[in-house]
């Protein structure tokens, strides 16, 4: 289980609210969507000056260097050092690697007065392998693992929930470098510790987190992994297999073996002629089944990509456009797409393109594909049924008209395609539940196209149903491979005298986004609860009268010396409010000094997430039922 407990390093602060700046309020800002917004703002914590764009004040800052602090300390045990890269960074070092048009608008941009163009950086691969390539001369300098924690920019479309997603964010971005991906030194070994070290790291910040599988680029298998901090406001889908491990985010997870139909794919009789609607002003799949009162779950989703590869792969493969299908109420998964057609990289297709070719994008049914060359389609296992297993009667379809404004009723698989799309393959329906089906001209394939949804089967225990739950992204680790490398040619000799790229991991960690993370999963009605670890003090000691300040100052002193992080609000304000904003601000313990309490020698002693009323604790035992309450 995650390790909470309190460890003292060194002396603690003394903090007096009056001599510091926490402008709590009352209301919330008026764009504010989520709890972390919301709290983190009325708390004092942030403040925003623009879209996007935040000031984090001091009890932020507070909070900010604990994160940065244990992230640093598990970085360098997982041996990783330290350094610091610019922010500002000449345009060229991104145009080599064309990701200036990979990230496209995401990219800010500034102009120097001699009209040089500078990106403020996104993330720093190409910085920090122009540094590694003048740096790391030798194999036998390898492997090498840097980090850095700095502010990055992007220009979000959407910078939302406050510091969630913002356009000024602070990132530890890590970096590592080997000759191998298997063995000591080698890329895997590195990636292993990276998890080990980000499983630390969000454990000791308190968070309640799942590491899933994410998409894995170049190097394929599990070579990626996100870190959701599990919260039901978060913008990212997670699956879960309950009887094995598995879990991945929704743009990697596969789905078991679906149960193949009866009759086998395809085949079933027609449920009637088809017929045409005309469905003008109808811009997605809810409208027109709104209009027609067809349900989502009986219509056919078709989406056309064109495959962006070179000239050689594309002599190879044959392929052009890919038209995947997919029932109307599900949703095709690019990546899925693409390994089941074994292509590197796809696209949707151009409109204009495709209307030239005889696509009407927005109304295209499986019909079009029939007889085009280089044109794969594509369909999802459970769009590709003729028969209704369920029910016991012919599949009911509508689908595109291939023609603007007008869908299709009534579509039949094997007399709308003019053929049995699989009589030419030799296949047994009932007995390939699993391995993707492919006609034998290479122009048709079944497989599982579609994302993931709650109640498929799991992919990693028979019988086993995959669930859904909502995440927050705090940390991606990723396998490279030599895509940085080869771009900007960082090769080395090894033992062998042979020229070889080097091989690269990246490793990220939204170091703003984790202490909002914390707050959406740690609050209550009344404000935050901050974890003890990560809280900007563990005590806040208020008092309730000026005479006060000596006892305050003491306990204060004592607590301390022992490590104890404290905040006096000193304030001339009435208790009620006090109370409340010690509340808002989620300090662990509230040690509260009145007249009452010290008349019996005590003070009032309070843990933030107890629903308790507080009780008297005597002077002589308060500063040792602190460390004790902060230690569990
Ligand atoms: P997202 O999918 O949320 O846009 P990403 O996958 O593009 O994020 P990465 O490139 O993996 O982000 O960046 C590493 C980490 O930086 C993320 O895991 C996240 O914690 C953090 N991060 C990314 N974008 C932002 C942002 N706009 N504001 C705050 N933190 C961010
Ligand atoms: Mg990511």
């Amino acid at each position: 289980m995650a390790n909470h407990s309190f460890t003292a390093p060194s002396t603690g602060a003394i903090q007096l609210w009056s001599g510091t700046i926490i402008p709590t309020t009352r209301d919330a800002p008026t764009d504010a969507e989520s709890p972390s917004h919301i709290l983190l703002s009325r708390g004092g914590y942030v403040r925003k000056l623009g879209a996007g764009i935040y000031d984090y004040l001091p009890l932020a800052t507070r909070v900010l260097r604990k994160i940065s602090q244990i992230v640093r300390q598990e970085m360098d045990a997982a041996g990783s050092s330290e350094l610091l890269l610019p922010a500002l960074l000449p345009i060229e070092l991104y145009a080599g690697t064309k990701r200036d048009l990979d990230y496209g608008d995401l990219l800010f941009k500034v102009t120097d007065r001699k009209q040089g163009i500078y990106a403020l950086g996104p993330t720093h691969e190409e910085p920090i392998t122009e540094l590694a390539k003048a740096a790391i001369t030798s194999y036998k300098q390898l492997p090498v693992s840097l980090y850095q924690i700095q502010t990055k920019f992007r220009d979000e479309a959407r910078p939302r929930s406050g510091i969630l997603r913002g356009r000024e964010f602070i990132m530890k971005d890590a970096y590592s470098f080997h000759l191998d991906i298997e063995g000591p030194g080698g890329l895997n070994e590195t990636y292993d510790k990276m998890f080990a070290a980000y499983t630390s790291i969000f454990n000791r910040c308190g968070l309640d987190f799942t590491a899933v599988e994410a998409e894995a680029g170049p190097i394929g298998g599990s070579a990626s992994h996100e870190f959701m901090v599990n919260a039901d406001s978060g913008e990212d889908t997670i699956l879960k297999c309950p009887a094995s491990n598995y879990a991945a985010n929704v743009e990697k997870c596969e789905i078991g073996p679906r149960p193949a139909p009866s009759k086998g794919y395809f085949a079933g009789d027609p449920s009637g002629n088809l017929d045409e609607v005309h469905t003008p002003n109808c811009p997605g799949i809810e409208e027109v089944a709104k209009l027609t009162k067809v349900k989502p779950q009986n219509m056919l989703k078709s989406v056309l990509f064109s495959v962006r590869s070179s000239p050689e792969d594309l002599a190879k493969s044959g392929q052009e456009y890919i038209l995947a299908v997919v029932r109307g109420d599900h949703d095709v998964n690019e990546g899925k797409v693409r390994q089941a057609a074994g292509v590197k990289s796809i696209e949707l297709a151009d409109p204009a393109k495709a209307a030239a070719l005889g696509f009407a994008i927005g109304f295209i049914s499986p019909r079009a594909a029939v007889g085009k060359k280089g044109v794969l389609l594509l369909v999802d296992r459970d769009a590709a049924l003729g028969y209704d297993d369920a029910a016991n009667k012919p599949r009911f379809w509508m689908t595109g008209a291939d023609k603007k404004d007008y869908h299709a009723k009534q579509f039949n698989w094997q007399r709308d395609l003019g053929t049995d799309p699989l009589a030419a393959t030799p296949h047994n329906p009932t007995t390939h539940p699993a391995g993707n089906l492919k006609a034998t001209n290479n122009n048709l394939i079944v497989a599982d196209v579609r994302n993931a949804l709650a109640g498929d089967p799991s992919p990693r225990a028979t019988g086993s149903t995959l669930i859904t739950g909502r995440g927050i992204e705090v940390g991606h680790i990723f396998k490279l491979g030599t895509k940085y490398s080869d771009a900007m040619g960082m090769s080395i000799l090894d033992d062998k005298q042979t020229k070889r790229s080097v091989i690269m991991g990246c490793y990220g960690i939204g170091v703003s986004r984790t202490m909002a993370a914390s707050v959406e999963q740690n609050h209550d009605p009344d404000g935050i609860i901050w974890p003890t670890p990560i809280a900007p003090y563990h005590v806040i000691i208020t008092t309730l009268s000026p005479s006060h300040m000596t006892v305050a100052r003491d306990l204060a002193t004592q607590l301390s010396t022992l490590g104890v992080d404290v905040l006096i609000d000193d304030r001339d304000e009435r208790p009620g409010v006090k109370f409340k904003d010690a509340d808002l601000i989620g300090i662990p313990i509230r040690l509260t000094i009145g007249d009452k309490a010290l008349a019996e020698h005590a003070v009032e002693f309070k843990p933030r997430k107890s629903k308790d009323k507080p009780i008297n604790v005597p002077l002589t035992q308060v500063v040792a039922r602190t460390i004790e309450t902060l230690s569990t």
